[in-house]
């Protein structure tokens, strides 16, 4: 019998996971990506595969804390104004689900599907090799003040409801934990349930291997459109030509609402910008990735190379470099780790990607607007890498008519319509 036949549309670490499931499952795979899946949002980010955040983006005080940081260009967090429909829609959403009833009903899916990726991160490294750099000590919320520490002994606490393990560290246990740089801040939560890969070496490691398995890669091609029929989807539009499947995995991170938008329901999504700089031959180099919670932003090391990276920036749906956002992370890593050795990196040396946020955090996953064979997977924001191989096995369980592990209905890509 003829294999079932799977078109994914973006070469990001959901499409790659999604492929990687598929192909698994008996599907002939093709993946579209209009670029060579050598930098989009899934290489130059932090590597963190985060159980810790069970609290999903939009939750309560985001919206002051946005305003508060609104005039200061090295904030962490910026909106450029403009009048655009798509993004007053999302931002009315984003607002209406920044509470605690949200958060409350979110908090448990997320964790459950963070959970499921994290251990399916696991089998992934035994089937792929340890090419990719994963470390499985944790990840420090290390925190400057006083009142940064107490508030995140609260979410410590809190953690043991979703069945985390943490470790609270005061200011000289956190300092024994890094002997090799010398430390600023009062204090941390080691969350041992976290893990970090190098998701460039993670996303090239995937590629390979998925080549090796006869998954086909048509790179350099954009997806312009879709031909339907009925409530299918016949043969995916190109600018090289038209490509049919019997199932369509769209998973362009960001350009989510543009693909979506061609088949009739613009999925609410903002490209949320985020930057680092990757520093290669640190001698003395922190152990533990961290994130800095009153410094909004984050430090990842692999051996001797060190990457720093954050900021949410709200500009649309470009590549534009605005330096001062990564003086802002530069800036807050020398405050918590002043004995780094690390000079602010020239502008070739800047990375930025875009997030794609929904509008309560939480990604979409699973069949779209009554179409029989379009599903999507993607929209998970901050946790797009801590997501995506269980989002790629649930897409998977439903492409072959098995329950997933998991409720997915909070993932609906139709709840907001
Ligand atoms: C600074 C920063 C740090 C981060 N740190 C972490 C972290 O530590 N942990 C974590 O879990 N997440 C992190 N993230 C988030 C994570 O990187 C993203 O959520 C994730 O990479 C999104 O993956 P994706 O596969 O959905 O999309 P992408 O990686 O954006 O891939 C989408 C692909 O679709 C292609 N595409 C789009 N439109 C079309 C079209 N029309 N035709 C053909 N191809 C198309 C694009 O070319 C692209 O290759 C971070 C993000 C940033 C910016």
């Amino acid at each position: 019998m003829k294999n079932k036949s799977a078109i994914i549309v973006g070469g990001g670490i959901n499409g790659l996971c999604a492929a990687y499931y598929l192909h698994k499952e008996g599907f002939d795979v093709k993946v579209i990506d209009r670029g060579t899946i050598e930098n989009n949002c899934s290489f130059g980010n932090m590597g963190f595969l985060s159980p810790s955040h069970f609290v999903p983006l939009a939750s309560p005080g985001i919206i002051a804390e946005g305003v508060k940081y609104l005039l200061d260009s090295k904030s962490p967090f910026y909106i450029k104004p403009r009048l655009d429909l798509n993004f007053i829609r999302w931002g009315l959403n984003f607002y209406k689900n920044s509470n605690q009833k949200t958060v409350d009903k979110n908090s448990y899916p997320l964790e459950d599907l963070l959970k499921l990726s994290r251990h399916l991160m696991d089998e992934i490294r035994a089937d792929l090799g340890d090419v990719f750099d994963m470390e499985t000590k944790g990840c420090l919320m290390v925190c400057h003040s006083e009142d940064a520490f107490e508030k995140e002994k609260k979410v410590a606490d809190a953690a043991a409801n979703y069945g985390l393990n943490v470790v609270v560290l005061d200011r000289k246990e956190v300092q024994e934990y890094e002997p090799d740089v010398e430390l600023d801040m009062a204090g941390a939560v080691l969350f041992t349930d976290d893990a970090h890969i190098h998701p460039g070496k993670f996303m090239l490691a995937m590629k390979q291997k998925l080549t090796d398995l006869g998954v086909h890669f048509q790179l350099n091609t954009e997806v312009t459109g879709f031909k339907k029929e009925g409530q299918r989807v016949k043969s995916v539009l190109t600018d090289k030509g038209d490509y049919s499947a019997d199932e369509i995995i769209l998973s362009p991170g960001s350009w989510l609402g543009e693909l979506t938008h061609k088949l009739g329901h613009r999925l609410m999504i903002q490209g949320g910008k985020g930057y680092s700089t990757t520093y290669d031959h640190i001698e003395k180099n922190i152990k533990y990735p961290a994130i800095l919670v009153d410094g909004r932003c984050a430090i990842t090391p692999w051996k001797h190379t060190l990457r720093i990276g954050g900021t949410m920036e709200f500009s649309g749906l470009n590549d534009k470099v605005l330096v001062k956002r990564m003086q802002g992370i530069y800036n807050s890593i020398r405050k918590f780790y002043p004995g780094l050795k690390i000079d602010f990196p020239p502008l070739d040396k800047i990375w930025t990607g875009l997030r794609p946020v929904s509008p309560d955090g939480l990604g979409y996953i699973g069949k779209f607007n009554g179409y029989e064979n379009v599903n999507i997977a993607g929209g998970h924001a901050m946790l797009g890498v801590s997501c995506a191989a269980g989002t790629a096995r649930i897409i998977s369980d439903l492409l072959t008519n098995k329950a997933p592990e998991i409720n997915i209905s909070a993932f609906d890509p139709m709840r907001f319509s």
